[in-house]
């Protein structure tokens, strides 16, 4: 049977609403509708019913009390809130007092939704230290040690990487932050309903997840907020009604709740199979790659990385035209389109990666629906378009017949 084209292979960006989650939703548009900060009818109890069944969906996914659940609109805010909140809350000295107003550490790779609160709060006069991996993507437990300092408020380090999929060690990093009394967060959106959570075995105080990298709407997202050993308090974004224990005001979102609530649920049922089903197809889809093309090389950890996420650079092609040449594959590039120019993905060049590497890099990551045809058709079409550029490039030629050609002196004009 023909693959229906184009094949979508960028669940790292968002995935699709598994139906299971949509049917449990739909009673919340028009039946119970409900505002759950109604308190004196039952249109509002059964909308606070169905949002207390999401927040123990929720806890349960991650190891915690329901009362630790925080709803957001998804893990841009839930990554603001914890570090902004946590910062001004807990801040060693006061602004203009010439002190630092207290040290985060977080680091060069993680995703914009933490890099851009830390570099505000930078501005507002706290200092932020940006780690920077090794060449495999990893932050360790050492590396966080050794950048720690008696003003410490926060350390602020994803689980999994967007871009490489590459799994930082956050279990041992949290018990580290534990030790040396400092708070801990973790951006884990693309972690948490993938792969198991603990919040106690795992040491966090803040955890990011949203509904849209896990089989549930956009628009909603979860902050893990600890409440005993240690009780967090945080400096919500927002005043207003006081919702969500004054972290978080504002009318709660009760179907994108729900339907949060019910990805959760699936997603810790299925987690195991899917896990191990996604890893045998991307195993498939590298070793095909890697085993049918020469100049290539996989971006990150080769084991310690999530099962879904593969980051491959392609040697001696350019960046858009590859993309171009593999349209119907519906992936991300290693290059990020800001306003004027074609820049290098900064998590790339993070690891070490040259611009022209980065630039001719494909992130394919894989889903719940994903099937062998189609990873064998990705495979067959990216050999296919490497090797039909590759055709077109001297540079190859030269590869092929033995120069180096990052040795080669060309001649200035
Ligand atoms: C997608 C993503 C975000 C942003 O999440 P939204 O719910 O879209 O705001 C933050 N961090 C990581 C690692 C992501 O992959």
């Amino acid at each position: 049977m023909a693959v229906k084209l184009p094949i979508y292979l960028d669940h790292a960006a968002t995935t699709p609403c598994d139906p299971r989650v949509v049917e449990a939703m739909l009673p919340y548009f028009t039946i119970v509708f409900g505002n759950p900060g109604s308190r004196n009818h039952r249109f509002g109890w059964e909308a606070e019913e169905a949002v207390d069944t999401a927040r123990g969906q929720v806890a349960d996914l991650l190891g915690a009390d329901p009362k630790e659940v925080v709803f957001t609109s998804g893990s841009t805010e839930s990554n603001n809130l914890a570090i902004r909140g946590a910062a001004l809350m807990y801040e060693k000295a006061p602004a203009g007092s010439g002190q630092p107003r207290g040290h985060i550490i977080s680091a060069i790779h993680e995703h914009k939704a933490v890099l851009d609160p830390c570099k505000r709060l930078q501005k507002e006069g706290f200092d932020v230290t940006f780690l920077e991996p090794p060449k495999d993507g990893i932050i360790t437990a050492e590396a966080v040690a050794a950048a720690l300092r008696p003003d410490t408020v926060l350390v602020t380090i994803m689980w999994a990487n967007n871009e490489i999929g590459s799994i930082n060690e956050v279990p041992r990093i949290g018990a580290l932050c534990h030790e040396r009394g400092v708070l801990f967060h973790t951006d884990a959106t693309q972690w948490a309903g993938k792969m198991p959570v603990n919040v106690e075995r795992d040491s966090i105080d803040l955890l990011s997840m949203s509904g849209h990298k896990i089989y549930g709407p956009k628009g909603v997202g979860a902050l893990y907020v600890r409440r005993r050993k240690p009780r967090v308090r945080l400096v919500p974004l927002q005043d207003g009604g006081g919702q969500e224990r004054g972290f978080r005001s504002g009318t709660l979102n009760v179907t994108g709740i729900v339907g949060l609530g019910k990805a959760c649920e699936i997603a810790k049922a299925e987690m195991d199979a899917d896990g191990e089903r996604i890893l045998g197809l991307r195993r498939r889809l590298e070793d095909t790659i890697t085993g049918r093309l020469d100049v290539t090389q996989i971006n990150g950890h080769r084991e310690k990385r999530v099962p879904n996420i593969t980051n491959i650079s392609f040697g001696f092609v350019e960046g858009e035209s590859l993309m171009m040449a593999v349209k119907e594959i519906a992936c991300s590039s290693g290059s990020a389109c800001t306003s004027a120019s074609l820049e290098p993905s900064y998590v790339l060049k993070g690891l070490g990666v040259g611009d022209d590497l980065a630039h001719s890099s494909l992130r394919l990551s894989l889903g719940r629906w994903t099937t062998p045809e189609q990873i064998d058709y990705t495979a067959g079409a990216v050999v296919e378009a490497v090797s039909r550029l590759r055709k077109l490039s001297p540079l190859y030629d030269m590869h092929k017949e033995g120069i180096d050609v990052s040795k080669v002196e060309w001649a200035k004009h």
